[in-house]
């Protein structure tokens, strides 16, 4: 999962390097309001928890993705596509599923 802000100035996502999970978290380690610089074009930024939005990351999005495609059933061999298939469809949709999760809990907090 991501955490991003958008710059007021170019509507370009900002991202922020936090592992929280939850805006109350955030604002624990952050502070309720707080400054940062936007990486595209360098306007200083005062950010709230409450605008800041999570994502679900790409390394995530790419394993649900592969995952899910089967590939563990490919390299399993002929006899474990049907299998690998099986498993990797359900083990993508488990990440997938639970990226998701983050991303809403983040964004209901
Ligand atoms: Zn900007």
């Amino acid at each position: 999962m991501k955490l991003f802000f958008t710059c007021p100035v170019c509507q370009k996502r900002v991202y922020l390097d936090s592992n929280a999970k939850t805006r109350l978290e955030l604002s624990i380690h952050w502070g309720e309001s707080f400054h940062l610089q936007c990486t595209n074009c360098n306007t200083p930024c005062q950010v709230t928890p409450n605008s800041v939005v999570a994502e679900k990351s790409t390394i995530q999005a790419v394993l649900a993705t592969t995952l899910g495609g089967g590939t563990v059933g490919i390299l399993a061999g002929p006899l474990g596509i049907g299998i690998g298939l099986l498993l990797g469809g359900l083990t993508g949709r488990y990440i997938d599923s639970n990226a998701r999760k983050e991303v809403q809990d983040f964004n209901n907090s």
